[in-house]
């Protein structure tokens, strides 16, 4: 059985406190109010990782991801983080592949693949980022497109290898625009992801893994994009830093 997952990208926000005071807001919100069974994800900036580990350390469906790693395991790459050094603080996700890291740092899919073999060789799931551009949805085979990421970044991978991976589809254009997919466009992609992989994996693995969807996901929308057949919850970037929504999201997972 999939999980039902919950992500929560901060991206470049946050001061320390403000960082604690979050993650302290969500464990006792999701304590009192979130029934059932659902991981939360939280990515904040990889500074503050080992300060929320011990915030969340009782609170046993949250977990942290750092929001990118390297695919070196050490030496003299100024700035970068390993998975290793990841793994060393007890961190169990990372988000690889997200469109602001292909788009402003040039991650290309070879690239990336390597990022996903460095956190699989740390023992450390992979949350792989994908999506099409508004120009690729309008003008091309945007679906041919998403299912090609994965095929470059994902499908070296033994199926036992692809079983600790999480899939987040994340239309571009819906990215921090206010513009969400319907749940019927969102749906339409994951269905075809999912095959994709069963076509490669088979479809009992392919039934296992957790596809999430992600651009600009509200309290308002949540519910009906997270009912859709293969949506398995969602990557939040905006909403996830406000504690009653991000609250209201999970809940409606
Ligand atoms: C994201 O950054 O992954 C994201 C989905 O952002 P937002 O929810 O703000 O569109």
């Amino acid at each position: 059985m999939r999980k039902k997952i919950v992500a929560g990208n901060w991206k470049m926000n946050k001061l320390s406190e403000e960082a604690v005071a979050l993650t302290s807001e969500l464990v006792n919100m999701a304590n009192d109010e979130v029934q059932g069974d659902v991981k939360v994800i939280l990515c904040p900036p990889a500074i503050y990782l080992t300060t929320l580990a011990k915030y969340i350390a009782d609170a046993p469906n949250f977990a942290l991801a750092a929001q990118n790693c390297s695919d070196k395991d050490s030496g003299a790459f100024t700035g970068e983080i390993s998975a290793g050094m990841l793994q060393s603080i007890g961190v169990g996700y990372v988000l690889i592949g997200h469109s602001e890291r292909r788009q402003y740092f040039g991650e290309s899919n070879a690239l990336l693949a390597a990022k996903v073999d460095a956190a699989l060789s740390k023992g450390i799931s992979p949350i792989f980022c994908c999506g099409e551009s508004l120009d690729q949805r309008q003008n091309e085979d945007f679906i041919g497109f998403v299912k090609n990421q994965i095929t470059e970044s994902l499908f070296h991978l033994s199926a036992e290898q692809l079983l600790s991976v999480v899939i987040a589809y994340e239309p571009i254009w819906a990215i921090g625009t206010g513009l969400t997919a319907s749940a019927e466009q969102a749906q339409e992609m994951h269905k075809a992801l999912r095959e994709h992989l069963a076509s490669k994996y088979g479809s009992a693995v392919a039934d296992d893994i957790s596809i999430l969807y992600g651009g600009s996901v509200t309290a308002a929308s949540a519910a009906e994009l997270f009912a859709a057949p293969d949506i398995d919850g969602g990557l939040v970037g905006g909403a996830s830093l406000k504690s009653r929504e991000f609250t209201n999201i999970i809940k409606a997972r």
